[in-house]
């Protein structure tokens, strides 16, 4: 399983559009409130080691959130109701006031490899929805103020009563194999020698094969066939879900396009598998296990 998948919450979401339901759950002792401050997550743990998420009775973190601060319902951990709130209203929650001396706000992505995989899942869901609702406080047909409805998961225009939902942006990402070679990329803005699996988002109107074919030839010129599925993705910075190809080259020469990539190259199975067990290799580094690169990467080295 990919980093990001994985939640173990029983997301409920039936029970979101009960507004008295979602109140009593708020007011009950045995529910888990997880504050979030500027997108980072309230975390415990020791300094450069493992992370757990910081969970709070309701009432705890709420002096530290404005009045129409988000709180987002993320589901049940059996019978236990657990929200995410955005405290970001607060000046340095982690120096005064009730969380002060209990932990520390970490950045998702460059702390995600120290939680376990299931709290990781959680706290992507939690970061998604309150991203989404402090960048959609408008609504994008008539410019009205909107507000949260059904604990987070829709919000509703009191002036044209537009719904807007939030987000889920589909993205390609697929490993483009020839032999016993795939073919990476270099992002123009990636560290040097640091070369992934090609990547892009889906268009309007496009099935993910066809963004998949379009990707490659317009990054790489290389026309391909034969996409397959590996799997998918969460990725929540802000609302992505990777969706993880293969699909065969059907030959050419690289042609990039430089807009995009800074460079692009064939990457042979054993020095994949040599990058993947942790070796130096001259000019070239791959992805971190967060990443779906990664995965698709070492499922294709160690699969034949
Ligand atoms: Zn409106």
């Amino acid at each position: 399983m990919v980093p990001f998948a994985g939640n173990s919450l029983d997301r409920a979401s039936r029970r979101r559009t009960d507004p008295d339901w979602i109140a009593a759950q708020l007011r009950d002792a045995c529910t888990l409130v997880h504050p979030m401050w500027k997108l980072q997550p309230f975390a415990v743990g020791e300094e450069d080691g493992p992370l757990q998420p910081g969970f709070f009775a309701p009432g705890l973190c709420e002096t530290l959130a404005a009045p129409d601060a988000p709180c987002v319902f993320l589901g049940l951990d059996r019978e236990r109701a657990v929200f995410a709130l955005d405290v970001s209203a607060a000046d340095d929650p982690e120096n005064t006031g009730p969380l002060a001396g209990l932990g520390h706000f970490h950045e998702l992505r460059a702390a995600a490899a120290r939680y376990p995989d299931s709290d990781l899942a959680m706290l992507g869901q939690a970061k998604a929805l309150i991203d989404w609702h402090q960048r959609h406080g408008f609504c994008p047909r008539c410019g009205s103020a909107t507000r949260l409805v059904d604990a987070g998961y829709r919000r509703l225009c009191p002036n044209c009563g537009a719904e807007h939902f939030p987000r889920t942006d589909p993205v390609v990402i697929m490993l483009a194999t020839r032999g016993d070679c795939c073919l990476v990329g270099r992002g123009q803005q990636f560290p040097s020698v640091m070369y992934s699996a090609l990547a892009g988002f889906i268009e309007p109107g496009e099935t993910i094969e066809e963004a998949v074919r379009r990707e490659v030839f317009e990054e790489a010129g290389i026309r391909i066939s034969n996409v397959r599925y590996f799997t998918t993705q969460p990725w929540p910075f802000p609302s992505s879900l990777m969706i993880g190809c293969f699909a065969e080259a059907l030959g050419g020469d690289i042609r990039i396009d430089e807009a995009e990539l800074a460079d692009a190259r064939w990457l042979d199975r054993p020095t994949a598998r040599a990058l993947l067990a942790g070796e130096q290799v001259e000019g070239i580094r791959i992805p971190p296990p967060i990443a779906i690169a990664h995965h698709l990467i070492k499922a294709w080295a160690e699969g034949g």
